[in-house]
């Protein structure tokens, strides 16, 4: 076992709607510098509970802490201040936007806009300008981007969009990246990319947590694997260890 704390720990997370229990876990960590997939049948709760740690929804009950500080009553914009950075099954990008334009958008906090919006004399706010252009650019060259840097991201594959939103998640500097079917609907040559893309910023010292349906991907990339079943955590192990577990096989991989 790693002596390490984890970069993130959720502790009696409950999450209902109407009478129905969508996610109900005791305990669910995620250790820093590794990546952990979460996997379970439809309706298991991955989403919700994607949703409860990255604060687009909150919790009925329970605490999430993540690098040391409690979180659980942050909006999302705050959890992406320090560090814990999400992108969306469906990608939710402009499409009317080239991708340089859409991780600029993206990644406006929302508390700057307004506020600093109002008082950043012209100048200085050029400036920023500039230098966040220029390193929009660099994320997008990082993903294998820049030939269609300039191109509303409407016309870019289901692929090249995941990996725009992937450029947009770093543009936000994140310690902790969630990534929400990161391979689903991706062509096998842009999945490869996605895969060392991925590996790049855990080697860089980055957590990430996955949501992914695709096993064999996830049994290649990650190093840890929390099993959802109707709301709880059924088991947690190495990719190996998961599935030989018993009630993993009757619960998702049997089935
Ligand atoms: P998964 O991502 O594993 O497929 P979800 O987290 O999407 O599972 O859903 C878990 C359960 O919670 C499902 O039964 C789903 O119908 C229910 N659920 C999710 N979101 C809502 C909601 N906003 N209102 C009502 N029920 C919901």
């Amino acid at each position: 076992m790693s002596t390490r704390s984890p970069i993130l720990a959720a502790r009696g997370l409950r999450k209902t709607f109407g009478g129905f229990t969508a996610v109900d876990v005791e305990s669910f960590e995620v250790p820093r510098g590794e990546v952990t997939a979460l996997i379970g049948p439809n309706g298991a709760g991955k989403t919700t509970l994607f949703d409860l740690v990255s604060g687009f929804v909150s919790g009925d009950t329970g605490t999430i802490e993540f690098d040391g500080r409690a979180v659980q009553a942050l909006p999302a914009h705050k959890r992406a201040r320090l560090g814990l950075v999400r992108t969306f099954q469906l990608t939710r990008l402009f499409n009317d936007l080239d991708a340089v334009d859409n991780l600029l958008v993206g990644t406006l906090p929302a508390g700057r806009i307004g506020l600093a919006a109002s008082t950043l004399r012209p100048f200085r706010s050029r400036r920023d300008l500039v230098a966040d252009r220029e390193r929009a650019l660099a994320e997008l060259e990082r993903v294998g981007l820049t030939p269609v840097a300039h191109i509303p991201v409407g016309k870019l594959s289901g692929g090249q969009r995941k990996l725009v939103e992937f450029a947009r998640a770093l543009m936000a500097e994140p310690t902790a990246l969630l990534l929400d079917e990161p391979f689903a609907g991706v062509n096998p040559s842009i999945r490869e990319d996605m895969m060392r893309y991925v590996n790049a910023f855990v080697a860089d010292g980055g957590t990430v947590l996955l949501v992914e349906h695709d096993l064999p991907r996830v049994m290649q990339i990650a190093q840890r694997v929390v099993v959802l079943d109707r709301g709880a955590v059924i088991s947690t192990g190495t990719p190996a260890e998961v599935t030989a577990d018993q009630r993993v096989i009757d619960a998702y991989i049997g089935k």
